[in-house]
């Protein structure tokens, strides 16, 4: 490391030996001939540089610059629209519901089941052991958070930013950016990374990318890839999950584009968990407020019918497994039913005041049949459908209705009857992605450590398949990139 001071300094270590080798038969990531930037007169030099300003890259930065280390964060995006999707999001992070082990051991075993027994067991193992912690970080740091909640049906507890879902994070992220810059850190916006740089002996030591001055090249003793996911790439997610990626909606940011896949890939980067649409993150939305207009805590305990007023999955999977249960419904669309009495429970009334603060219009109607005119689906069925449903209904669950309902059933019997409605499926985020250890070093496809790149976030590590815990994402970025900053600079 070297002292506090920005220095700028005549390129003189780094041989630009940058990407180009790909990852032969990726050719959706890795662009097999990339052409190297031009190298520029004037090299900035520091000790860690970040790529992303999402919460991953953040916590890498915060750490970074907490021991000392002279720090860059570059995004592409501009400073107004900072934070990637780690700013759109609700905020939630999913943490052990206290410090206890049998917590701990509960919330790992949550992550593992949620996940088939395929997600990152390791990186489950870290956010057991570190979120709660981390989040006190991000507290001593200047972050707010509201009271701990809960998450049926999982044993997790989760915190949120303040002031709550959806309102949170913009300016939790922008507190956390004041205090890099507070500890001598350096953001470059609208700077778009193009490709690593190698020094001599085959190690990253910086990144080239496009400004609006044009090309710099900002050397660092280590870099942290932290650009995020790949759910606005429809190349990558044709290639890897579903032909039909140009139809699905993309819920977050449409610049998430795998950039750091692509990057790392070139340089020798290993893949994991890209393969088929266990590698995505689907929920059924609100076609228009793609982002908040997620009915997610209330889900469990309503019934979704699709268009012909039938039910069609288990709403107590959770809302993952409920948005890929809509991509194979009529029109793809679905109505999220339910009754005074579930209209009551506060998680409910989280949902119905996130869609009125947004004007998504909730369907109330006094009468099953005037609820299946407004929803568009045929009357009978419908009642059919509910009638079904409540017999089934025996002591919180529906074991017996079909599909069965395994939690969090109640009966739909008081008027007046609601719906979210429509709801279309989205990619929220996406699962995939370079192959990290525990110490978040980049790992070639055969284990081999990629000296000086580091990674974390939702691009890393293949954290979750198939579906994952709400809050797990953030929970991920949180731990993982405190873990990829301090290492980085521990490295320089
Ligand atoms: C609507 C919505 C709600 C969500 N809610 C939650 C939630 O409540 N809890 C939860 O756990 N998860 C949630 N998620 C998922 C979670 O928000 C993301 O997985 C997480 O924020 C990803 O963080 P990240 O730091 O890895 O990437 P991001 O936050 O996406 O940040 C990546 C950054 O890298 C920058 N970048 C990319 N390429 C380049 C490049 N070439 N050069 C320079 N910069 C680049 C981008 O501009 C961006 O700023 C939600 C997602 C969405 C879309």
């Amino acid at each position: 490391m070297t002292d506090g001071k920005s220095t700028f300094s005549r390129r003189s270590m780094l041989t630009g030996l940058s990407a180009g080798a790909g990852l032969a038969g990726l050719s959706a990531i890795s662009s097999a001939k990339a052409a190297n930037l031009p190298t520029p007169e004037i090299v900035e030099s520091f000790d860690v540089v970040v790529i992303g300003t999402g919460l991953a890259g953040t916590a890498a930065a915060l750490e970074a610059a907490s021991s000392g280390a002279r720090v860059a964060v570059l995004d592409k995006a501009s400073e107004n629209r900072a934070g990637g999707n780690s700013a759109l999001s609700a905020g939630i992070i999913a943490m052990p519901a206290s410090a206890s082990s049998a917590d701990s051991a509960a919330y790992l075993e949550d992550f593992v089941s949620k996940g088939q027994g395929r997600g990152n067991r390791a990186i489950y193992e870290l956010m057991a052991q570190n979120t709660r912690a981390d989040v006190e970080w991000l507290r001593t740091n200047g972050a707010e958070f509201t009271a701990q909640g809960t998450m049926p049906p999982y044993r997790i507890a989760t915190v949120t930013t303040a002031p709550g879902p959806y309102m949170g994070m913009p300016r939790t992220l922008a507190g956390l950016r004041n205090r890099i810059e507070e500890l001598g850190g350096h953001f470059f916006f609208d700077t778009k990374a193009k490709h690593l740089v190698l020094n001599e002996n085959g190690a990253v030591a910086g990144v080239r990318a496009i400004g609006s001055d044009g090309v710099i090249e900002l050397a660092g003793q280590s870099v942290v890839v932290t650009t995020g996911g790949y759910a606005a790439n429809p190349q990558i997610i044709a290639a890897y999950s579903d032909p039909n990626a140009e139809a699905l909606m993309v819920r977050g940011i449409d610049w998430a584009t795998g950039d750091g896949l692509r990057m790392a890939g070139d340089v020798g980067a290993g893949l994991r968990g890209m393969g088929g649409i266990m590698a995505l993150h689907i929920a059924a939305v609100d076609a228009v407020e793609t982002a908040a207009g997620n009915p997610f805590a209330a889900l469990p305990y309503c019934i979704s019918v699709n268009q012909e007023g039938k039910r069609f999955v288990d709403e107590s999977r959770g809302y993952v497994a409920h948005g890929k249960a809509v991509l194979g419904q009529p029109g793809q669309r679905a109505s999220l039913v339910f009754d005074q009495t579930i209209a009551e429970l506060p998680a409910t009334q989280t949902t119905m005041a996130t869609f009125r603060r947004l004007g998504i219009d909730i369907i109330e109607a006094s009468t099953l049949d005037e609820l299946a005119k407004e929803l568009g689906v045929p009357s009978d069925t419908l009642a059919a459908t509910i009638a079904d449903f409540n017999v089934a209904v025996s002591g919180g669950a529906a074991p017996e209705a079909s599909p069965p309902k395994a939690a969090l059933a109640r009966k739909i019997e008081r008027a007046p009857f609601y719906a979210f409605h429509p709801l279309a499926p989205g990619v929220t985020l996406t699962f995939g992605g370079l192959m990290i250890n525990d110490n978040a070093e980049v790992l070639e496809a055969d284990g081999r450590v990629i000296a000086g790149l580091y990674a974390a976030g939702e691009g890393a590590g293949h954290v979750f398949y198939d579906d994952y815990v709400g809050g797990g994402s953030l929970a991920n970025c949180l731990v993982m990139g405190r873990i990829a900053g301090r290492e980085a600079a521990l490295a320089g």
